[in-house]
């Protein structure tokens, strides 16, 4: 997992966190997106999906497990 690295713009910091997220305009329901965030921008990305509400789920890094393929 090293090159997991925090989707925020210009930030190349280890990511910590996932955000799960979903666009119900463009999305199935069931999908999942998936942003990577380090510990400084998981408030920035969640509130970011969250004012949308695309955001349904916030997760260790560690601590996910993918679908897929289940
Ligand atoms: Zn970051």
């Amino acid at each position: 997992m090293s090159d997991a690295i925090c989707s925020a713009k210009g930030c190349r910091a280890d990511a910590v966190w996932v955000l799960a997220w979903n666009n119900p305009k463009i999305h199935t329901p069931d999908r999942r997106k998936t942003w990577l965030a380090c510990e400084e921008h998981r408030e920035h990305l969640s509130q970011f999906l969250g004012v949308r509400g695309f955001l349904k789920d916030v997760v260790l890094l560690r601590e996910w497990e993918p679908t897929e393929g289940a």
